[in-house]
């Protein structure tokens, strides 16, 4: 028990696992994905701003580069001039630079970089000809810079450099990048708590199987497992509670048996233990003993037979097939009536034979033997004196027929469903003075079923009944075709 609740335990816990492992990839699979998308849509919203930033900036340099190569000089008061009739341009600071990078106009007023070498790598760059642009994001605020050169004549004359300081689309973008997330967090928080119900809803159902299994382990047959939905654990649950259902009738099957069994065997040994009782108790004379002793060697042989035939039923039940051959009928059923010949003759039983439409057929010729033996032994037994019993071979389509017919006491309607079932007899008392055991026709049936034959029968009581066995014909020429 401990071992069983250990092992349910590590179940459990392995199952838990399984859980939270597929949870798990669950969240960091929608978690990249979230990721992905949040640096994309920054990265693409920043690269927008930046765009239409440089598009601006450059403008705006180029147009005071025009303004500026029109002077005929380039010295303070002309560039002061010059920017004076630009009107605003909305930037924050711009230098213009002679040549040689000299600051010849800076509208930042304190801390001015009049008259001194601008040494910025946007004003070097753009006194190389280039037009520059470059931006970098601080403290809230962006920081656009943007320098191009002023040709006069194709010739360079200085530079002018411009830059911006935009608090208002600094937190833009700061509040575009913290939106995205903050809706990342959320839907990943989303996501979690639903990997967390659904994992779970999945996991409660497979545990409900689990459970079921259990249940079931411990013997009780009757526990179904109740799975709602059409998806697959639905089907898993269907399929599981039908596999139950037929657990469920081959242990009634084996119960009753079980039962049945130890009834018939308990008849015949309480009739010794009364025989020889009766023999050790009275002052029984010499033959009267003797019938005492051969009534208990009668009763011996009938546990002996009956013992016999449930072997037989239970190697048949456990599939002990042995090989099978492709044979003739004919020759065992001669064997078999040569057999019962004696019994025949003492019950009075004339038995006829029509056995030339014979074909082959694939069995295992012992099989056949019992088939035939119980049948026509059931012929003679139940069977009135000066009866007939005829044994015949038919063959219809791709079949061939044993038929047993008698002209016994015949069966009643109401038995005929029940004659194949172990220890089933109509007529108990007659049964057993013929020291039948009700197995015959049970091993019959089972020996037929399993070389792929079927098995019916007809009676009408007093006139006799009809056993037919059909087994599927193998002609050698077809098969090797
Ligand atoms: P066993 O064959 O095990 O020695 P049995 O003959 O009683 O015992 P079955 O062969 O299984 O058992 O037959 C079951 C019952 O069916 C018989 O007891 C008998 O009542 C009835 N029965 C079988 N064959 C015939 C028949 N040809 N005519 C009339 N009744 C029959
Ligand atoms: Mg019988």
């Amino acid at each position: 028990m401990a071992i069983i609740s250990e092992n349910n335990r590590k179940k459990h816990r392995q199952y838990g696992n399984t859980q939270f492992r597929y949870g798990l990839i669950y969240i960091c699979i929608t978690l990249a994905v979230l990721l992905f998308l949040n640096v994309y849509t920054s990265g693409t919203s920043q690269k927008l701003f930046y765009q239409s930033k440089q598009a601006s900036m450059i403008e705006k340099c180029q147009l005071a580069s025009a303004e500026i190569a029109n002077l005929e000089v380039l010295n303070p008061t002309a560039a002061a001039n010059a920017v004076a009739q630009m009107g605003s341009l909305r930037i924050s600071r711009m230098i213009i630079t002679d040549q040689f990078g000299t600051a010849v106009y800076d509208s930042l007023e304190s801390d001015s970089a009049l008259g001194r070498y601008v040494l910025l790598p946007e004003v070097v760059q753009a006194l190389e000809g280039n037009d520059v642009f470059s931006w970098k994001y601080h403290d809230g605020a962006m920081q656009s810079r943007a320098a191009t050169p002023v040709l006069s004549y194709g010739t360079l004359i200085g530079c002018v450099y411009m830059m911006e300081y935009d608090i208002q689309q600094g937190s833009l973008i700061q509040s575009l990048q913290s939106n995205i997330l903050t809706i990342t967090l959320i839907l990943e928080l989303v996501v979690v708590l639903f990997s967390i119900i659904f994992s779970n809803a999945f996991s409660r159902r497979f545990r409900r199987i689990l459970s079921s299994m259990r249940i079931i382990r411990e013997g009780d047959y009757s526990h179904k497992v109740v799975m709602r939905g059409k998806d697959e654990l639905a089907f898993l649950g269907d399929e599981f509670n039908d596999l139950t259902e037929k657990l469920q009738t081959s242990e009634n099957k084996r119960r009753q048996f079980v039962s049945d069994a130890s009834h018939e065997l308990k008849t015949p040994l309480a009739s010794i233990k009364l025989l020889t009782d009766s023999i050790l108790q009275n002052d029984m004379d010499m033959d009267t003993a003797r019938e005492f002793v051969g009534d208990i060697g009668n009763e011996a042989d009938r546990l002996n037979r009956m013992t016999q035939k449930l072997l037989s039923l239970s190697k048949i039940e456990s599939q002990q097939d042995g090989d099978c051959e492709i044979i003739y009928m004919a020759p065992t059923i001669e064997r078999v009536v040569r057999m019962l010949s004696g019994l025949a003759e003492k019950n009075g039983i004339h038995v006829n034979l029509s056995l030339a439409d014979d074909s082959p057929i694939l069995i295992l010729e012992d099989d056949l033997y019992q088939i035939t033996f119980n049948l026509v032994e059931n012929g003679i037994k139940y069977n009135t004196p000066g009866g007939a019993l005829t044994v015949s071979l038919l063959r219809s389509e791709d079949n061939a027929i044993l038929q047993v017919r008698d002209t016994g006491v015949g069966i009643p309607p109401e038995s005929l469903s029940h004659i194949f079932e172990r220890f089933y007899r109509v007529d108990k008392a007659r049964s057993r003075k013929s020291g039948g055991s009700g197995l015959g026709l049970a091993i019959v049936k089972n020996m037929v079923e399993r070389n792929q034959g079927q098995i019916s029968v007809e009676s009408t009581v007093g006139q006799g009944t009809v056993f037919t066995v059909t087994f599927p014909t193998f002609d050698t020429e077809e098969e090797e075709l």
